[in-house]
């Protein structure tokens, strides 16, 4: 008999953004998210130091943007969530929206809650290798 829960082949990783928490959109982007066919598989709401901030964005630390997106990102708490669905990274991508909310696309998250290009609502991880990454640096291995 098939199981009515069968299991996910792939996860992403998510955290909605600073101005976000700020402003009471936990529920809708996490609400985005499920009816997106997500599945919340941890989920943890905490206060970036700047020290962890820039180190998760290490990647960008030549960046231009770097030192803003730190600062940012460490100016209030975040909420980090691992995400379960089949092809998880490439559809959260398509639901979340482009990076600058000017060019995200009608229904993306991105395009109803990102307020600029910085301050965009959420993250979601841009490979398998790199959602692994990201997802232990929240919840460990
Ligand atoms: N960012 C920014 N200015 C830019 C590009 C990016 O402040 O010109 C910020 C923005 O918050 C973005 C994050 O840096 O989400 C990481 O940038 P990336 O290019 O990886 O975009 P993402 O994968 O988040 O869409």
């Amino acid at each position: 008999m098939n199981s009515p829960f069968p299991m996910a082949t792939n996860r992403t990783f998510t955290m909605i953004k600073p101005d976000a928490v700020q402003e009471n959109h936990i529920g809708g982007i996490l609400g985005m998210m499920e009816a997106g066919g997500f599945r919340v598989v941890e989920l943890q709401k905490i206060a970036l130091t700047a020290e962890r901030a820039g180190e998760f964005y290490a990647v960008h630390k030549e960046r231009p943007f770097y030192q803003d997106l730190v600062k940012y990102m460490s100016s209030g708490p975040i909420v980090a969530a691992v995400l379960e669905k089949d092809n998880a990274v490439a559809d959260f991508r398509t639901l979340i929206g482009a990076t600058n909310p000017a060019q995200a696309a009608e229904g993306t998250i991105r395009k109803k809650y990102a307020k600029s290009i910085e301050a965009n609502a959420v993250h979601g991880s841009d490979s398998d290798e790199n959602a692994q990454i990201e997802a232990d640096f929240f919840f460990g291995k």
